[in-house]
């Protein structure tokens, strides 16, 4: 048996967050019944081919933009046809990014019903300054509600997201929205740094002087205060950005850091296909400080054949930006792939992915798995791995390496050592 993870892509929001860089399109209507019809089409092109055909789905993650948008109906509709199609797991974990101010008990209770069974809920903060500044549709209470209506519509499963390191935010504002946070004890908990991306207007607004960057120092101190804050009160980090109490991790995107296949459908929803044929030893087993339960560790070694042979080392590929064109495409050839957006990873990609993708989670980079992939001992190709250890920026584990405190501050300076 071999497993796959598939991803929907909703991109539309009721408005556009400055910050944001996904792939999103304020609206107050959108094509719902064409844009589904197009999901499940384009899901029936995917799995003629492999890696697909076969594997066993293990997890599906509605995301966006704001999925929540979309009726329960709609989203009963895509399970029960993902369902038809596939051979979900009884156990899948089904995830339903939800924004407050779109749900209300019942709607929620709609989605339960049609076999969603993890909620992720875009809280962000519960101050209603911040949200303001971070252009939010909602408010705290809106937010408060959520959660309180996700509880009432029977999900035991919950996450919700915040943003910190935001101007003006000092570490007892941190600890408010956290403290709040844990006070509807949920089972996983996202806690993002604002980043400015590129081409977004807040980044604009950077540039222009029109808003200030937080002080370095006092971001790296937001940084610790969350990951001890949460630590301490059941919620360790299980990567750099994500706490989860003892057995809730997101195995969806647990997938994602540790490479196995993915298929996302939907405008600008991105797949990987890899080309490494079984199981590493990291996905079936946990590492000493790997503080995440059994339960969470994927059982599913990659596809049994060869997706790319060849010197190719995986397949990634992004489907069209654009809503419209989007679903003329799929109902033309079946699929929205965009032509122009088709990598295929060599061997040395593929080798540094494996590093800093290990890295980004507490249970790091397991040496075991390096060795099933590619033959080679990490080190002999990444010599950077001895000197970060070294300098005092990871520390060594039963199977590999991790971070440590001193290294997670740079961890995306160090991530970028792998990739260039
Ligand atoms: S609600 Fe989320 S996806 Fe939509 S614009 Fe805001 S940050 Fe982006």
């Amino acid at each position: 048996m071999f497993f796959m993870h598939l991803y929907l892509h909703i991109p539309w929001c009721l408005a556009r967050c400055p910050y944001c860089d996904f792939n999103t399109f304020a609206a107050r209507t959108w094509p719902e019944e064409a844009y589904a019809d197009g999901l499940l089409r384009e899901l029936d092109h995917h799995l003629d081919s492999t890696p697909w055909n076969g594997a066993s789905l293990a997890t599906i993650y509605f995301g966006g933009g704001t999925p929540s948008l979309f009726a329960p109906a709609t989203i009963a509709r895509l399970i029960d046809g993902i369902a038809a199609r596939t051979s979900l797991l009884a156990d899948a974990e089904i995830t339903l990014e939800a924004n407050p101010g779109t749900v209300d008990r019942q709607r929620l209770a709609g989605f339960r019903q049609a076999g969603v069974n993890r909620l992720s809920v875009g809280v962000q903060s519960f101050d209603d300054g911040r949200l303001a500044w971070l252009g939010r549709a909602h408010d705290a209470e809106a937010a408060k509600v959520a959660l309180r209506a996700a509880r009432q519509a029977g999900f035991d499963n919950l996450s919700l997201d915040l943003i910190h390191a935001v101007p003006g935010q000092d570490r007892a504002a941190l600890l408010k929205d956290l403290d709040t946070a844990l006070s509807f004890e949920p089972e996983h908990i996202s806690a993002y740094s604002l980043t400015y991306e590129q081409g977004t207007p807040l980044t604009r607004d950077l540039a222009a002087g029109r808003v200030q960057r937080i002080d370095e120092e006092v971001e790296a101190d937001l940084f610790e205060t969350v990951r001890d804050h949460l630590g301490e009160h059941g919620y360790p980090a299980y990567e750099v950005s994500n706490h989860a109490r003892a057995g809730y991790a997101s195995r969806h995107n647990l997938a994602y850091w540790r490479g196995t296949p993915y298929l996302g459908l939907g405008a600008g929803a991105w797949s990987f296909a890899p080309a490494w044929p079984s199981a590493s030893k990291d996905e079936t087993s946990m590492s000493a400080r790997h503080q995440v339960a059994a339960a969470d560790q994927p059982t599913s070694p990659a596809p049994a054949n060869n997706p790319t042979p060849g010197p190719s080392f995986g397949k990634r590929w992004r489907d069209l930006n654009d809503p419209r064109r989007w679903i003329e495409a799929v109902a033309g050839q079946g699929h929205a792939v965009d032509s122009a957006e088709v990598e295929t990873l060599s061997r040395e990609q593929a080798m540094g992915e494996t590093c800093w993708l290990g890295l980004r989670q507490t249970s790091g980079l397991a040496r075991s798995t390096f060795l099933s992939r590619f033959g080679e001992e990490p080190e002999a190709v990444f010599p950077l791995l001895v000197d970060l250890l070294e300098t005092g920026l990871l520390e060594t584990t039963n199977d590999g390496w991790c971070l440590t405190r001193r290294g997670l501050m740079v961890a995306d300076a160090i991530f970028a050592r792998f990739q260039s």
